[in-house]
């Protein structure tokens, strides 16, 4: 079979993006989508620059919840299909906005979530983007397989991994390096999360995952990957997700706000 037409298009549109940034985990329920949300927010800060995030994570898009955009569908436009825009510069489609509602499931195969892949990456009519954020599935699927084809793993900015400091999320880790490295795909780096826990009464910080192996910082250590940062569990995260709005705004000057923010300058 000769090259595909459809691949050869999105190569072409998506050499117009600058960045590209996958974020990953091992695991689901770490904070992956939340960190997603929230470095889009932290870049789109820059008025300057346009800002993408796709949510690919098909069996549980979370993005429009987080970020408060449940009930939104994708409209159709001129040129392809239209993002949501939370901001000016900060536009999103997730897989969420094509299903009826929140609780819909999503059974595809295989070939089908390939092909929704491509017409994200085609079809969506993003504009000028100088970010593109995409939120995968955890793990390592085909879908991560689609996204390292279609936008070429050289060129991909690289991977972001969250994980917790608990050795069955770490294991699950070390499988996404190592797929990683055998895709070419460049590490940016691993935010530990749910690091420990600062108590608002005592604030004295109670590691509510003991890390019993060393943690994401020894991991890293070990595989030689940068360690981003560590963002503590604090319930005003989970607050903020649950009524959609970004915890940036709603606890400005928060210990977990200051760290995400650090962690963003880095990437
Ligand atoms: P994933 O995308 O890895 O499945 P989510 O981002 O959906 O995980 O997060 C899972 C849950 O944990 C959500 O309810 C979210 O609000 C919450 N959460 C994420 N990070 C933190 C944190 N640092 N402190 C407290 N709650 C958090």
């Amino acid at each position: 079979a000769g090259p595909d037409p459809a691949i050869e298009e999105i190569k072409e549109k998506m050499s117009a993006v600058k960045h590209k940034i996958l974020v990953l985990s091992g695991k689901g329920g770490v904070g992956k989508s939340t960190f997603t949300a929230h470095l889009a927010y932290g870049l789109a800060e820059d008025e300057g620059k346009q800002i993408a995030l796709l949510d690919v994570d098909i069996c549980g898009p979370s993005i429009p919840k987080i970020m408060g955009l449940e009930g939104e569908q994708v409209h159709q436009s001129g040129s392809g299909w239209s993002p949501v825009y939370v901001e000016d510069n900060l536009a999103v489609m997730s897989v969420g906005f094509l299903l009826g509602s929140p609780d819909d499931a999503v059974i595809w195969r295989g070939p089908k979530k390939n092909g929704m892949i491509k017409q994200f990456l085609r079809d969506v009519d993003w504009g000028n983007v100088d970010y593109l954020i995409v939120d995968t599935p955890p793990g390592t699927s085909d879908e991560h397989l689609s996204l390292v084809q279609y936008l070429s793993a050289s060129n991909i900015d690289g991977a972001v991994i969250i994980t917790t400091p608990q050795e069955v999320s770490l294991q699950d880790v070390r499988k996404e390096v190592n797929f990683c490295r055998k895709v070419k795909l460049p590490i940016i780096g691993v935010v530990e999360n749910m690091s420990g826990f600062i108590c608002p009464k005592c604030k004295n910080e109670s590691k509510i995952f003991p890390p019993t192996t060393g943690g994401a910082e020894k991991m890293c250590n070990d595989l030689n990957i940068p360690l981003l940062g560590k963002v503590p569990i604090d319930m005003n995260i989970g607050k903020s997700c649950d009524m959609g709005k970004s915890f940036f705004t709603e606890i400005p000057d928060s210990p977990s706000t200051m760290e995400y923010k650090k962690i963003i300058q880095k990437i």
